[in-house]
């Protein structure tokens, strides 16, 4: 690894300063005497530029200036980017076709001075279970609801926790735990620094056969010191934590550290519990909604070597841990993983790439993995790592098929089967989900006679029905139809138009089901840093017997009283106008499917759905993933979708129609041309599902192909060109997405 801080002698009378503007060039700055000994390549530094000041990137030391006049740099801040970070932010802007300084940007949390970190109130504190149980804190300390949220948080997480923790991440005041130890709730207690490994052994007894095998396989590619990545595949309930704990324990007992990826954690309130209970002190839990100077922190207490275990969303990869060895991307195949705003990374793909860097351990896990890592793994790029079954032998829950040609929705979006089912359920104490899949505002049409959508004759994705032409549309190629009034395959004329709402389905229930507690989880109801977690902990006294959601739902939950999960209409997400939709959907049923029964009571799994002769069901039922997988990509080769290429959504927009229609043709003219020298295909120009968005119309071109960074350097300098070359070119705006994850 190349050495990073400044070495003696070092100096040099200018830097090269990357800044986050989508501009390829660098800046040149003097460096003043007194910040000399401080600025490195890879430092975080403040600099004039305009009439503002901006933050950038030192990534060249340089002894001259092309420069007459430079101005100096204004100030060093304190985050910086290790040699291997640097090298992981370059990959990230030509990968993606970013700049570096935007690359940059998303690897380093706000800059902070050391004097924002002046609170220093310390120590570690414990919740002491109260007598009468949770009922009894409740009515003891009623009248302070945020100290009653600190006690129920200190004893969810079944240990110590310091007062870094409680502040940094938690977000309490000082003065919430002196109240709480005022009033006996909670203790200070010493810092020991027990094995993590004991803390392991008295949670779970023994490894199953299959888990051994596993972490041994991950602890011998520890110990080789190469890079080396590993597919974790079991199914849910499987014990993957469980072997990701371990393995990180293995990993903090010899002096290392680790890096743990989830989608969401905010969903995860369980299994943070069980890594806090194992790592205590010396864990940091990022979330998506964290301050800047909470990121900050953690990011401080890696970079000083005090915290040995970050775990946390997409952008805790880029975590500067000291000694690190392990990076564990749990649910892999999830699509939050992919970051929306530029620079649009894949954190997967960043992990395998700092692993690569940083010759680490990299241990990809899911339930259903994606066909890009599966494909991997069949062809032995990554060790293949199997737990086909449940631990315990927890046996799988049934599914059952209902096709609504046959049996219509009696009510609440419910046919008849599941009102029985739901009812019976109710009746025998037991809990329920209900899954209402939503994607996006899209459109697309079906007979409600024989479950037929209208589909692009050349891309095999649903038609989108756009009511303003009353047109269908294809947002791949650009194909449309003008909108059909009968199915094309059996002449009805009962078609059906997506769309029902989480809240329209709670409405009904309730009238179907007078007094019965219904909870509804969605972007509505989880708003705010701990909306999720209100959600799942009311659903979990179990005094709701209905908790109806969106894909939100889905995700690690783990309540053993859900005996029955309803899929109120898989349409929903498999005539999404993705090529990933049927992946997706089966992905997220079987995902689902995983609620249900955990606790080793008979469960039930009840898909409702118009085509229950799609190749997904067929496959589900059996919880056969290897099956559908082999089918899935058997269509994925045919119809040469990812992962058997590359696709660049270039996605356009302008508040200028015309414009935008006339320059994007000719960009798309020129990549045309360009296209049989890299063989790449060209789709489009299209309009996307929602064709204006705040004003701004919108066109999209798909480029698809064995996708070198040369092709799409070309493709980058066309459009820059064409930008710079006037003729109205410059009233558009490109979003580049490389390995896009939506299509909306
Ligand atoms: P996954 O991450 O694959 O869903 P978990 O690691 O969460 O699975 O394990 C599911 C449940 O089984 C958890 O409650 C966990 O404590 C328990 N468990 C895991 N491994 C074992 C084991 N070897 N013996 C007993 N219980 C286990
Ligand atoms: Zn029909
Ligand atoms: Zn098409």
């Amino acid at each position: 690894m190349p050495a990073t801080k400044k070495l003696p002698g070092q100096t040099a009378p200018y830097v090269k300063v990357a800044l986050p503007l989508p501009v390829t060039n660098l800046f040149t700055y003097e460096v003043p005497q007194e910040l000399a000994s401080e600025i490195f390549v890879g430092r975080r530094v403040e600099v004039p530029f305009g009439r503002r000041l901006a933050t950038g990137i030192v990534v060249e030391l340089a002894q001259e200036s092309d420069f007459e006049r430079t101005k100096p740099v204004r100030a060093v801040m304190e985050t910086y980017l290790s040699g291997a970070l640097l090298e992981l932010v370059r990959w990230m802007a030509s990968y993606y076709g970013c700049s570096l300084g935007e690359a940059a940007q998303a690897a380093l949390p706000p800059s902070m001075r050391r004097a924002s970190r002046e609170r220093k109130f310390e120590g570690l504190f414990r919740a002491i279970p109260p007598d009468g149980g949770r009922d009894a804190l409740r009515s003891k300390l009623r009248a302070a609801p945020r100290q009653l949220a600190l006690a129920e948080r200190l004893l969810d997480s079944g240990g110590t926790v310091g007062a870094e923790t409680v502040i940094g991440e938690w977000g309490f005041a000082v003065t919430h735990i002196k109240a709480l130890l005022d009033k006996g709730v909670a203790e200070r207690c010493e810092a020991t620094s027990p094995s993590p490994l004991d803390d392991l052994e008295t949670s779970v007894a023994e490894l199953t056969a299959d888990q051994r095998r596993a972490l041994d396989a991950i602890e011998g590619a520890l110990a080789s010191e190469r890079f080396s990545s590993c597919l974790l595949h079991g199914v849910t309930g499987s014990g993957k934590t469980e072997v990701y704990l371990r393995a990180a324990a293995w990993v903090l007992s010899r002096g290392g550290a680790c890096i743990v990826l989830v989608p969401e954690i905010s969903l995860l309130p369980q299994a943070v519990a069980r890594y806090r209970r194992v790592f205590g002190e010396r864990m940091a839990v990022m979330h998506s909604r964290l301050t800047g100077t909470e990121r900050f922190d953690i990011w401080d207490r890696a970079e000083r070597g005090e915290c040995r275990l970050v775990l946390g969303p997409r952008s805790a990869v880029f975590s500067p841990v000291k000694d690190l060895r392990l990076i564990v991307v749990d649910e892999e195949q999830d699509d939050s993983y992919k970051q929306d705003d530029k620079p649009r990374y894949h954190a997967r793909n960043a992990a395998l790439m700092r692993g690569k860097l940083e010759k680490l351990t990299v241990v990809l896990g899911s339930a259903t993995p994606s066909a890009e890592s599966l494909r991997h793994a069949l062809e032995e790029r990554y060790v293949y790592l199997s737990l086909p079954t449940r631990v315990g032998g927890g046996s799988l829950p049934a599914i059952s098929l209902v096709d609504l040609k046959k049996e219509p929705l009696e009510a609440a979006f419910c046919s008849s089967y599941l009102v029985e089912r739901l009812e019976k359920s109710v009746r025998d104490g037991h809990q329920s989900i209900l899954f209402l899949n939503k994607r996006g505002h899209s459109r697309f049409i079906q007979c409600n006679a024989c479950g037929w959508t209208a589909r692009c004759k050349n891309c095999d994705i649903a038609l989108i029905y756009h009511r303003v032409a009353n047109r269908m549309k294809c947002h791949y190629c650009g194909y449309t139809k003008s909108t059909v009034a009968k199915c094309e395959k059996c002449g009805s004329a009962r078609l059906f138009f997506s769309g029902a709402g989480t809240q329209r389905v709670e409405l009904d229930l309730a009238a179907l089901l007078p007094g019965v507690g219904i909870l509804r989880m969605d972007a509505d109801t989880t708003a705010g840093k701990e909306g999720h977690r209100r959600v799942l902990e009311q659903f979990s006294t179990g005094r709701y017997p209905i908790l109806i959601g969106t894909q939100m739902v889905s995700k690690g939950h783990h309540f053993p009283n859900v005996s029955l999960v309803g899929v109120l209409y898989a349409e929903e997400s498999l005539n999404y106008p993705d090529f990933r939709s049927a992946e997706r959907t089966f992905q997220q049923l079987l995902q689902v499917a995983g609620r249900a029964g955990r606790g080793g009571s008979d469960a039930e799994v009840v898909v409702q759905t118009f085509t229950p002769d799609h190749y997904v069901f067929k496959y589900l039922r059996e919880h056969d993933y290897s099956g559908f997988m082999r089918e899935e990509l058997a269509v994925r080769r045919e119809l040469r979708y990812p992962p058997f290429s590359r696709i660049v959504l270039a996605s356009f927009s302008s508040v200028r129609k015309d414009v935008l229609s006339a320059a994007v043709q000719k960009w798309t003219d020129e990549v045309r041309r360009m296209s049989a020298r890299w063989g790449v295909e060209v789709l489009g120009p299209a309009a996307p599902p929602v064709e204006r968005v705040k004003n701004r119309y919108r066109e999209h071109v798909l480029i698809k192909g064995p996708l070198t960074s040369a092709a799409k350097n070309e493709f980058l300098a066309a459009y820059r060109r064409l930008v710079e070359g006037g003729g109205g070119g410059g009233a558009i705006e490109l979003r580049w997405d490389v390995d896009p994850e939506s299509f909306g």
